[in-house]
């Protein structure tokens, strides 16, 4: 143990903070951890620190004064209120050119306040989205920092070092200013939440539709986990259908009450999406599904009284799941191509500049959505980084083109069975409008000159018109 500053102090030994503290000290980084609650400090540093470079300290005070200087402090405690109450409490401990990290998973906007905050006291601050759960934390994240480049340059190596690797790339990069970091770790989030519902709607057409065991899918998703789908989120969909349940010896998911939680994360990207004019269809439909399935006793009410279509599935179960295989992947490279074209958006409005090369690159390990595709997408950007849509890219088009067949049959399947499948729904709806030359705008413009006077524009000649449109009498 050297007698030197601590490189980094970090604050929040729950879930995330301890893994993360462990991560650090294992890569060779001396780390100082304090804690709100001293107890868990204790337990920490008698049973898990064994010998690593981990320093206590166990008031505000004690922790700052074992870092290097300029210091880099980063928090991973709960978002909110609690970050802004521990940098109020920390402000008097240090001085200009000190760092602050917040790592949560605070909403972007909260990320610029701060930034702006505490630019005015000569401090910096950087939000840095993390993802991988607690195992990343541990053994290697995908880490998304925000702010100033200097700013990251203090902590570049620490992350590096820290952070997932694939094919020896660390899965971190400087993303840009402020609340850029956050921002990408939102949209990532959403894309997250548009995947998991694709992957349960395929749960479903399998298990309701084609009448298949948990076994039948996990071995289903362990060979899609081998093929283009593979995929951290479809791995352990497969590993989630062996797990038996300890009391009653049956599968585990099928005692697992179908009413889904959320903390707000996908709902946050939907609506800047909707506030930037970037459809998300597929994230936005995840969130809906969520909410939909918290009203368990209306639905159970409504399924004794409102009958859809007799459910039997006619046809070849094989070729079904092999249609199956290939309409997911084009609905998960959809929900991608609308979360990238979202930051694409947000990045012009906000002006992170951000490198969507770098984005692909660094979600390839470490985060809840790595996935083989990620490597499609990346070099896609790699061949034009100004890319405002993935589908603009000919390889990339190409490949879902040849799979919309599947897609279509997929989400015709779902409607006859009468088995709700909207995320598979919308990633198609987005990819037919998308692809679509001409839409029927046109009508709601009409429309909304009729009733309200709003004006239209014409095909053939410049300018915006009105018309006295002629109502019954
Ligand atoms: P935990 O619930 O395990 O731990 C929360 C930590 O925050 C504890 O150390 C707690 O201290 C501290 N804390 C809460 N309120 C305050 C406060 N007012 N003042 C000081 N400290 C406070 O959370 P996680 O480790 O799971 O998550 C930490 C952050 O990381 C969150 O923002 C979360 O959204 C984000 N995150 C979590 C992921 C995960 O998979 N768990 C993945 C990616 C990001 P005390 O022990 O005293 O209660």
């Amino acid at each position: 143990m050297s007698n030197q500053g601590c490189e980094l102090g970090l604050i929040g030994l729950g879930t995330m903070g301890r893994n993360f503290a462990l991560n650090l000290a294992d890569h060779g980084f001396p780390v100082a951890v304090y804690n709100r609650t001293g107890e868990k400090t204790r337990e920490f540093m008698e049973k898990e620190v064994d010998g690593r470079d981990i320093r206590a300290g166990y008031t505000l005070a004690e922790l700052v004064g074992l870092l290097r200087r300029p210091r880099a402090i980063l928090l991973l405690v709960s978002a909110g209120a609690a970050v802004d109450a521990l940098i109020e409490e920390l402000l008097p401990y240090l001085e200009a050119g000190d760092l602050i990290i917040d790592s949560g998973n605070s909403h972007f906007t909260d990320t610029e306040r701060r930034s702006r905050s505490l630019a005015g006291k000569g401090l910096r601050f950087m939000g840095l989205g993390i993802s991988g759960g607690e195992r990343g934390a541990r053994y290697g994240p995908s880490l998304m920092p925000g702010g100033a480049p200097e700013a990251y340059e203090r902590v570049r190596p620490l992350f590096e070092a820290a952070a997932a690797r694939v094919n020896g790339e660390p899965c971190v990069a400087y993303l840009g200013p402020r609340s850029a970091g956050h921002y990408v770790k939102m949209v990532h989030n959403g894309i997250e939440y548009g995947v998991m519902q694709l992957l349960a709607e395929a749960y479903d057409l399998m298990k309701r539709g084609l009448g298949l065991s948990p076994a039948e899918m996990a071995e289903i998703f362990a060979g899609w986990n081998r093929g283009e789908l593979a995929s951290y989120l479809v791995g352990i969909t497969a590993r989630i259908f062996l797990q038996k349940d300890e009391k009653t010896g049956q599968p585990l998911i099928e005692v697992i009450l179908d009413q889904a939680k959320q903390k707000g994360t996908g709902m946050w990207t939907s609506w800047d999406a909707m506030d930037l004019q970037a459809p998300t269809p597929t994230i936005d439909t995840a969130v809906m599904m969520r909410d939909i399935s918290g009203y368990k006793t209306e639905r159970l009410a409504a399924a004794a009284r409102l009958k859809g279509p007799a459910r039997a599935f006619k046809g070849d179960r094989g070729r079904f799941i092999s249609r199956l295989n290939n309409a997911l992947y084009a609905a998960m490279v959809l929900t991608y191509v609308q979360g990238l074209a979202l930051l694409a958006k947000a990045s012009d409005a906000y002006g992170y500049h951000l490198d969507l090369e770098a984005v692909t690159r660094i979600w390839r390990g470490g985060c809840i959505i790595r996935a083989a595709l990620l490597e499609e997408l990346r070099e896609a950007f790699q061949a034009r980084a100004d890319l405002p849509n993935l589908l603009q890219d000919p390889g990339l088009g190409r490949r879902v083109m040849a799979r919309q067949g599947a897609l279509r049959e997929v989400v015709a399947a779902a409607a006859r069975l009468g088995l709700p499948a909207p995320g598979l729904m919308a990633s198609l709806a987005y990819f037919d409008a998308y692809r679509s030359g001409w839409l029927p705008a046109n009508l709601i413009q009409a429309q909304r000159d009729f009733f309200g006077a709003h004006t239209y524009e014409r095909v053939d000649a410049p300018g915006v018109f009105h018309t006295e449109w002629e109502e019954d009498e």
